[in-house]
């Protein structure tokens, strides 16, 4: 395509989106210059209509964890569509049976059953719901700046105003406290309490990472109130943070964990929430359509997850996104020693980082920086001032000093402009 025809075709989509999509979106992406469609993409890089190829730190959020279309979770798929893609429902699955049981073998602890959804505000409703029954409770307790989906019982529990209070009223008696203060939990559980849900690293808050003690501690605390503790491993689950499971570092085990994201290994939709046998026996005891769900589980996704565990284990990813996190959370604290005006913090646990500049505005302009150097890095829903990094765990050390070298350029180009604009 000659540039012209592909600026036709980006402004045909655009009006697509204009009209049918979203027409808010359509603006901002047309203001962003991110106006030519994605076209393909392959292990670290998404290419574009035009032929431009972006090293993808974003990494679908922590869904390509593998990268994109892994040939083994791609084979696995493909396979699987040879035989069968939906259930009937009327028989059982030996594809859910082996991927429940897999994931048996990896969940740390006595999390032993697992219910096989299609997203991560799934598992979390499915999570919600199991800790009610299971108590006899009906209060949530989440954290500030804490994300757990867009549906009803996720945005209940999730910590930004912003996306909660135009839904008013969401579920009654929910709370919120700061992420990090096991204290504040203590004092913020009642006799009604069902459940304290928290992610291990709070991704869309800004890439929070909680001291050693938090986690023990909120442990102890919740069992000794009889509150059941989710741990909300959508997009820290497989490997993400240098462990399979990120509580892993903490020792800790949920009475329910959520999963999603990588478990689809970058090929399929896939969410799981997993617990022990006593809440699934609340779950599920009396009546085992209790809970259910349609597409959730199918053969497709079902070989697309053990797949992408094997894989996960077979390539040794974990302990890849342990050593490389420590490359990329070095090379981001050297730009920051350098400049400290502009950079506030680096954080992050394995292959997720983040990095807060003093202003959101700053943050914007390095992402749309990195981008123009063919580095994508993401904006956090609820840290607008945090860039993250979570490239696939698959990448390699070059690329990800290309990456860290895209973000080191960003800010040295943001801060002269600014340093510009100032001296005006
Ligand atoms: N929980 C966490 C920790 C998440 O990061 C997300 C999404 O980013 C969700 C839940 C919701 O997952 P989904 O977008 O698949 O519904």
């Amino acid at each position: 395509m000659s540039e012209l025809d592909i600026e036709a075709y980006g402004d045909e989509i655009v009006e697509k989106y204009r009209k049918y999509v979203n027409p808010s979106m359509a603006a901002i992406l047309k203001f962003a210059g991110l106006d030519i469609p994605e076209k393909d993409a392959s292990g670290v890089f998404i290419r574009d209509a035009a032929g431009n190829e972006f090293l993808d730190c974003v990494g679908g959020y922590g869904a390509f964890s593998l990268g994109h279309l892994h040939p083994k979770v791609v084979e696995a798929v493909r396979k699987q569509l040879e035989k069968e893609a939906l259930k009937s429902h009327y028989f059982m699955s030996e594809e859910l049976a082996d991927l429940c049981e897999l994931l048996a073998s990896v969940l740390p602890g006595d999390l032993q059953y697992s219910f096989i959804c299609n997203s991560g505000t799934e598992a979390v409703e499915g999570a919600l719901k199991a800790a009610r029954i299971h108590t006899g409770r009906t209060e949530f307790i989440g954290t500030i700046n804490g994300f757990h989906g867009k549906t009803f019982g996720g945005l209940s529990v999730s910590g930004r105003e912003i996306y909660k209070e135009p839904f008013y009223p969401l579920l009654p008696g929910c709370s919120l406290v700061p992420f990090g203060d096991a204290d504040a939990l203590a004092a913020a559980i009642t006799p009604n309490t069902a459940a304290f849900i928290v992610e291990v690293v709070q991704g869309e808050g800004g890439v929070n990472v909680a001291a050693d003690e938090y986690f023990p501690k909120v442990r102890e605390i919740t069992a000794e109130r009889r509150v059941m503790l989710i741990i909300d491993e959508v997009r820290t689950g497989f490997g993400r943070t240098g462990a399979m499971f990120a509580c892993e570092h903490y020792g800790v085990v949920p009475d329910i964990i959520t999963m999603a994201k990588a478990l689809g290994g970058g090929v399929m939709p896939v969410g799981a929430f997993s617990s022990n046998p006593d809440v699934w026996d609340s779950l599920f005891g009396k009546n085992p359509y209790l809970h259910s769900t349609t597409f959730g589980g199918n053969p497709l996704a079902c070989a697309a997850a053990i797949a992408a565990i094997n894989t996960t284990i077979e390539e040794g990813l974990v302990e890849r996104s342990r050593i490389l996190g420590e490359r990329l959370l070095s090379g981001l604290r050297e730009i920051e020693r350098r400049r400290g005006d502009f950079v506030k913090d680096v954080r992050g646990k394995g292959l997720l980082a983040g990095v807060e500049f003093a202003m959101d505005d700053i943050a914007a302009l390095v992402i749309t920086g990195c981008a123009r150097r063919n580095v994508l890095v993401a904006y956090s829903l609820n840290n607008p001032k945090v860039i993250r990094m979570e490239p696939p765990l698959i990448i390699e050390e070059s690329q990800l000093d290309r990456a860290i070298e895209a973000v080191d350029e960003s800010v040295a180009e943001t801060a002269e402009m600014l340093e510009g604009v100032a001296g005006c």
